[in-house]
């Protein structure tokens, strides 16, 4: 079995990484440290909770420790890229963990909170910057941080940066970035558009897939509950009445909605709190370590909001309301059963969500069981699942048409650990250096 010396990184990391208890690197982290530590471009197809932030973070330490300079004001060495204030942090502390015995700095900088602080660090100089687009950009505009000087790329969740409208913030950031660079590429799905984002960002990869059936066929028990919409509450109320589900994530559609179970939750004496986009940064970082401390047992999201909650022992996701994108379904599940533990995922299914639990059952090529051992259990709508995908039924779906996984799995076996990898094409060398050519900021400041 490999051990994290094996994969080729310097003691103090080896020594970093068996201090937070991990016996073996994951997947995605034998596969791509290697790698990535050489200084070779990576694509890794891979979802949080499969080990990624250290896959890309380890490599980074090792090579900035290996040609150790006082960093330059604004000026960083490597720039992580991530689409939510949430991963950025989580990130954050990852890199603090894992570079503990090492001497680099980083900073993570990120909008909904004053801008001075992030400043400050950016004139002091970091080794790392960490960052989400609005605000990177906004402190590039500034003039407070120069990426001119960036060897290494990370571009973290590409597909979720493509959901919530960052693309171009990414182009922007990339035309700043130096042509020469290693880059590392992460997403959970490859829709067409990021197949095309990264051919033009990598240049002569590594290409490394993490199938996400293993945790969902294997790893997660699934079952779904047919219930209408109306006695949803109830339901959910009753599931929790059970002790077993200790540490539970409840997903809705919306803000709203979020709120609204948060409410009755507490009106039925269940200690839970809601995250979403409309509360402050304070209010979901709170929420969030009520959470991971274990004084909170409920955690009500949304899924912009969820994601790279990063929680151990998550006990249950209970889908609320079923996502309308079926990759969420697959985002959403993983949030338990993370880093090998068991876990279970409980899906209710009202009248009009029949087609979303077609369309989930499809991507991940299983049924779900169903449950109908409950006190609103509806025929109506089992009946309605047991017709089968109705003819013309639309669902909205981050993948390009068609009905396959954009994961590329085929029907047949799967390797015993759930990775294949395959070098990339070197194709994306002439466009990587077109876009990269417009480089050259003409804004400083001292
Ligand atoms: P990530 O996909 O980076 O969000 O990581 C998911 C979780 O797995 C985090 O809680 C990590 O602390 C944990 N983790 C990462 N690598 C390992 C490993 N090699 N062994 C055990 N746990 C790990």
């Amino acid at each position: 079995m490999t051990s994290f010396s094996d994969l080729g990184l310097i003691e103090p990391l080896v020594r970093a990484v068996a201090a937070e208890g991990y016996d073996t690197p994951t997947p995605v982290q034998a596969a791509a440290i290697p790698h990535a530590a050489r200084g070779r471009d990576v694509l890794g197809v891979a979802q949080t909770g499969t080990g990624k932030t250290a896959a890309f973070t380890l490599p980074i330490l090792q090579q900035l420790d290996a040609d150790r300079r006082r960093p330059e004001p604004r000026a960083p060495r490597a720039l992580i890229l991530t689409p939510t204030r949430e991963l950025a942090i989580q990130i954050g502390e990852s890199m603090t963990t894992y570079g503990k015995y090492l001497r680099l700095s980083h900073t993570v900088v990120y909008g909904g909170v004053g801008q001075n602080p992030q400043v400050q660090a950016m004139r002091r100089g970091v080794d790392t910057l960490i960052a989400t687009p609005g605000r990177l950009l906004d402190l590039i505009d500034q003039g407070w941080i120069d990426l001119g000087a960036v060897e290494i790329f990370v571009l973290d969740e590409a597909d979720r940066m493509l959901d919530m409208g960052f693309i171009r913030d990414v182009n922007k950031i990339v035309s700043e970035l130096p042509p020469r660079r290693q880059t590392l590429f992460f997403s959970a799905t490859m829709p067409q558009a990021i197949t095309k984002l990264a051919s033009e960002l990598l240049h002569d990869y590594e290409r490394i897939d993490i199938k996400p059936e293993a945790t969902t066929a294997e790893k997660v028990s699934q079952r779904v509950l047919f219930v209408e919409k109306a006695n949803k509450r109830e339901l959910l109320g009753d599931l929790l009445d059970n002790p077993a589900l200790d540490r539970a994530i409840v997903f809705t559609r919306t803000k709203h909605g979020a709120n609204r179970v948060a409410k009755f939750l507490d009106q039925r004496g269940i200690g839970s709190d809601a995250i979403h986009g409309n509360k402050s940064q304070g209010a979901r970082q709170r929420a969030l370590e009520g959470f991971k401390e274990g004084r909170t047992r409920v955690l009500v999201a949304t899924d912009i909001a969820s994601r790279g909650i990063d929680v151990d022992d998550v006990s249950h996701v209970i889908n609320f309301d079923l996502p309308n994108e079926p990759e969420s379904y697959v985002h959403r599940i993983g949030r338990t059963a993370r880093a090998g533990a068991d876990g279970a995922a409980v899906s209710f299914c009202d009248f009009d969500e029949v087609a979303y639990l077609h369309a989930i059952e499809h991507i991940i090529r299983q049924k779900v069981m169903v449950d109908a051992e409950h006190a609103y259990h509806d025929d109506r709508i089992a009946a309605r699942h047991a017709d089968g995908p109705q003819r013309g039924a639309q669902v909205k779906s981050g993948r390009p048409s068609g009905g396959r996984s954009s994961n590329g799995r085929s029907s047949g076996g799967r390797s015993s650990n759930g990775r294949s990898s395959s070098s990339g094409s070197s194709s994306a060398r002439s466009s990587r250096n077109g876009r990269a050519a417009g480089n050259g900021s003409s804004r400083r400041r001292r």
